[in-house]
């Protein structure tokens, strides 16, 4: 009898899980899209401003470098300031971490966005950096790891389910609230986009820096230095986390020029 009840209740965790993930659903006011997420504008941005810290030390922390840091934050606001990502609830933050032998730029949910100097020193122009800036800010407001998140919380919940299952109510667990927002830190930290992400970010991305007053092809040049890079022993992580940047420039290729039936117009910023 006691087993059934077990049982029942698992699966009624499950159920609530599944349904949890499915009507948790938004629509992203940036890419159209409905998606689903179970997290707050604000929590994202709670959840990205705890993280960040962590994030920063893994790639030697913040940059003493603090006049390449400015042109970093300056680049940053330019592109918010002139898109829709300035219109979202997100609170942007733009840093540059010390680490100058890892190639990597990346995001945290609500608007920290990191570039290591391992790549800033591996960019030629400002339209670089602006490109590689707002692939990232692409990131934060196409909601990517709220998504993540939701959808994991998905998997999470089933193991729940088998939690309760086999739960012993003689050695109940202890500070769990503690340890939730702990794992939600190294969750999201861990966290890995998948390739429509990436190209949803880049779609973004050549949205993006045009209305700033830079070139979008400049990330195709961008692509080519990874891909250069990647043949090199050093390892860009970059590429670890992003999806192979020789389909990408495709990609990139036709949303400019589908952007751009006429061409890319003259005077943006290379
Ligand atoms: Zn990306």
């Amino acid at each position: 009898m006691r087993l059934n009840l077990r049982f029942i209740i698992a699966i009624i965790v499950a159920a609530v899980s599944l349904f949890g993930y499915f009507f948790n659903t938004s629509k992203n006011e940036v890419t159209g899209e409905t998606q689903h997420v179970n997290m707050s504008a604000a929590q994202e941005i709670a959840l990205g401003v705890q993280a960040a810290p962590e994030m920063a030390a893994q790639y030697g922390g913040e940059s003493p470098d603090a006049r390449a840091t400015a042109a970093v934050q300056a680049v940053g606001q330019k592109i918010i300031s002139s898109t829709k990502a300035g219109q979202t609830p997100y609170r942007f933050q733009f840093h540059l971490l010390a680490d100058d032998q890892t190639i990597n730029a990346f995001a945290l949910p609500g608007g920290q966005v990191f570039i290591t100097q391992g790549l800033l020193k591996n960019l030629t122009s400002e339209g670089q950096l602006a490109g590689v800036l707002a692939h990232e800010i692409g990131h934060v407001v196409g909601r990517h790891s709220a998504a993540q998140v939701a959808k994991s919380n998905l998997t999470q919940g089933l193991a729940g389910a088998a939690t309760i299952a086999s739960y012993d109510p003689n050695s109940p667990g202890s500070s769990i609230a503690k340890a939730a927002v702990a794992a939600a830190i190294a969750k999201v930290i861990g966290l890995r986009f998948g390739r429509n992400d990436e190209l949803e970010a880049d779609k973004l991305a050549v949205d993006f820096t045009p209305k700033a007053g830079y070139d979008p092809r400049a990330m195709i040049q961008v692509m080519k230095m990874l891909e250069q890079q990647g043949g090199r022993s050093s390892t860009p992580e970059f590429l670890s986390t992003h999806p192979n940047p020789g389909n990408r420039i495709g990609e990139l290729e036709k949303e400019i020029a589908a952007e751009y039936p006429q061409g890319v117009p003259t005077g943006l910023k290379q």
